[in-house]
């Protein structure tokens, strides 16, 4: 059974009021300011500097004891373009909005968090981040420029995880979650009719052979113990049955967690791209839009993230997670300073919470949001000693 603090267990009724409230009213990336609002309301009056709109609609509220180290805790906000499914009394009442990755949970957990870690005081600094605009749209990266890293020495985060049923904590040093890089492919050939081949130069045929050849990065490539995804998720061209289209434009994703790896991704794709292109008489424009970095596990920083995950839910249920292709913003603070981001496990098959994330069905155990706060406070109180 997991360990709580009283101070921690006190605020359960309050804390999932704040999931719930929150899970009503999802807002969409750069639109969370009731969000935010209710965040910092929740630490209103404890002791912070509450500093709101950064970044847009962030909130950043920093509260100090004795000089010392500053940990960074950061929860994200937006809720997804997604119609929710669920039937529950608190499911969403924003038609076409829904919290379908937990960041209701993470906000109301970090919010506790802050409210038990500010009324202990420990030596140091403690910054509560909450970020607008995880889901795809840079807002750790705005949160950042408006300087949300100064002067913070470790950063720690957590994503509530359905893949890991309720009662269990993801700890795992080093490559977490992938890099997220774009990829848009432009062939051009020259437009026809579709009875004359011989009289055009088909850019349909030559994105066929790219995306064939694109396949061999990975195969023939990336040595075989080294993960990485080279993945065309689009294919856009032509109108008309007997008609050779002038251009084909192909869209994907790039995915890998060694950063040399990821650095070399570029002219793979390239070379192959316009090679392949080029032997069939069309020409490839590649572009690679980086996103963000992979999340990668500071060995320390997971050290003591683990210690402090065994004292709340025993060792027995700290367990590795495997590392996933998906993204996480909460890379880019681990560009600034090191950190560990670690999962909470939130699913409960035999209730019917175990959707994955982003499924319109989603929901999670709320057993695990009580977890939540607590390992934040046992790991900041770890990371300021
Ligand atoms: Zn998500
Ligand atoms: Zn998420």
């Amino acid at each position: 059974m997991p360990q709580f603090s009283p101070d921690v267990q006190a605020l359960e009724t309050e804390l999932i009021a704040l999931r719930r409230d929150l899970h009503q009213h999802p807002e969409l990336a750069f639109r969370e300011s009731r969000t935010a609002g209710q965040a910092a309301a929740f630490l209103e009056g404890h002791g912070f500097r509450i500093r709101t709109g950064v970044g847009g609609t962030g909130v950043i509220a920093d509260v100090s004891g004795a000089p010392g180290r500053t940990v960074l805790l950061r929860a994200d906000m937006d809720g997804l373009p997604i119609q929710e499914a669920n039937d529950t009394p608190y499911a969403s009442q924003e038609k076409g909005r829904m919290h379908a990755c937990g960041h209701d949970g993470h906000v109301a957990m970090a919010a506790v968090a802050g409210r038990v870690l500010a009324s202990r005081r420990p030596a140091g600094t403690i910054r509560m981040l909450f970020q607008p605009a995880e889901e795809g749209e840079a807002g750790a990266q705005t949160m950042i420029a408006e300087g949300a890293m100064d002067g913070v020495d470790v950063a720690l985060g957590v994503h509530l995880w359905n893949e890991l049923p309720v009662g269990t904590l993801g700890v795992k040093a080093g490559p977490l979650m992938a890099s997220v890089d774009r990829l848009r492919i432009v062939i051009h050939g020259r437009g026809g009719h579709g009875a004359k081949p011989h009289r055009s130069a088909d850019p349909i045929v030559a994105a066929a052979y790219v995306v064939t050849a694109l396949q061999t990065i990975v195969s023939r490539e990336v040595a075989p113990v080294h993960a990485a995804v080279v993945t065309i998720a689009s294919i856009h061209a032509g109108e008309a049955f007997n008609v050779i289209p002038d251009e084909v434009v192909l869209t994907g994703t790039i995915r890998t967690f060694d950063p040399a790896l990821r650095r070399s991704m570029p002219e793979r794709v390239t070379r192959l791209a316009t090679g392949v292109a080029a032997g069939l008489q069309c020409r490839a424009e590649v572009e690679v839009r980086p996103g963000n970095p992979a999340v990668l596990n500071d060995a320390d920083v997971a050290a003591l993230a683990r210690r402090a995950a065994i004292r709340v839910v025993g060792e027995a249920q700290v367990v590795e997670p495997e590392p996933t292709m998906g993204g996480e913003d909460m890379a880019c603070y681990f560009e600034k300073a090191p950190g560990c981001f670690v999962f909470v496990g939130s699913s409960n098959a035999a209730r019917g919470l175990d959707q994955p994330h982003h499924s319109p069905r989603f929901d999670f155990d709320e057993a695990a949001l009580l977890i939540g706060a607590e390992f934040l406070v046992a790991a900041a109180t770890e990371a300021l000693a």
